[in-house]
């Protein structure tokens, strides 16, 4: 049998790890899934004091050496930060990696987020979980063979849990993620360029901590110290069985 594989394509190198490294922690700690954490764009304008290719680097580094705390592979698909585009070669990157890696589960962002990185990833990666599974799509492009189903796709939850006017959004579910929180914190750690840039950019002054409110705050209506929240896509051909919420045990 094919191994169990998750996905998470996000914008930018950290967003997993605020958004929903607990759950990818669970799965591979309890049930042994293969964890592969994708980032369109290697976080090129996230800095005021280095060059875009300086950034890039540090930035592709401390995302695979997130990932390698918890054995999983990091992916930088090589888009540029404020320029994430629904556009063919973006489509085309996803879908090849989403044939190469034949996830059971994608996790991607929320479709209305704080900014359009954000919500374009989203849409990228809803059409790659179904373009992958038609043949013809790119088909020419020396991709591995279509998938033989559309692939399994959940919504994160949006940054600070608020949409662009500032409305709460509410999770479909959630994820307890409160005994692995001292790994997510791990992960996050690995991403030291990014403290300062988001204190003088964002007024975020306590990365870590910033980390564990949200995940308090998703924690709290359920009785559990921290969780994540997430939305399944149902739409007509998406898988319909929510397997995440079956193998982790879904707060609803
Ligand atoms: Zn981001």
């Amino acid at each position: 049998m094919a191994e169990n594989v998750v996905l998470s394509v996000l914008a930018h190198p950290d967003d997993a790890e605020f958004l929903c490294a607990g759950t990818l922690i669970r799965l591979a700690r309890e049930h042994a899934w293969k964890v592969h954490v994708a980032t369109m764009t290697p976080g090129d304008c996230g800095s005021a004091e280095h060059s875009a290719e300086e950034i890039s680097r540090i930035r592709r580094a401390e995302g695979a050496r997130a990932a390698a705390v918890i054995g999983a592979t990091y992916h930088c698909l090589e888009e540029r930060d404020l320029s994430v585009c629904y556009n063919e070669r973006a489509l085309e990157k996803v879908v090849r990696l989403f044939r190469e890696l034949r996830p059971r589960v994608v996790l991607t962002h929320a479709p209305a987020d704080y900014m359009l990185d954000h919500e374009m990833t989203s849409t990228l990666a809803r059409a790659a979980a179904f373009a992958a599974a038609v043949p013809n799509f790119a088909c020419d492009r020396g991709h591995a063979s279509a998938l033989d189903h559309v692939t399994r796709l959940y919504y994160c939850d949006a940054a600070e849990g608020k949409d662009l006017f500032g409305r709460d959004v509410t999770p479909a579910f959630c994820i307890d993620v409160s005994t692995v929180i001292e790994s997510k914190a791990e992960m996050l750690a690995c991403h030291a360029s990014q403290r300062n840039w988001l204190l003088r950019q964002h007024g975020m002054d306590q990365y870590l901590e910033t980390m564990r409110a949200w995940s308090a705050r998703r924690g709290r209506p359920h009785g559990v110290p921290f969780a994540e929240g997430f939305c399944q896509h149902l739409g007509h051909a998406y898988p319909q069985d929510n397997l995440l919420g079956e193998l982790l045990g879904a707060l609803a």
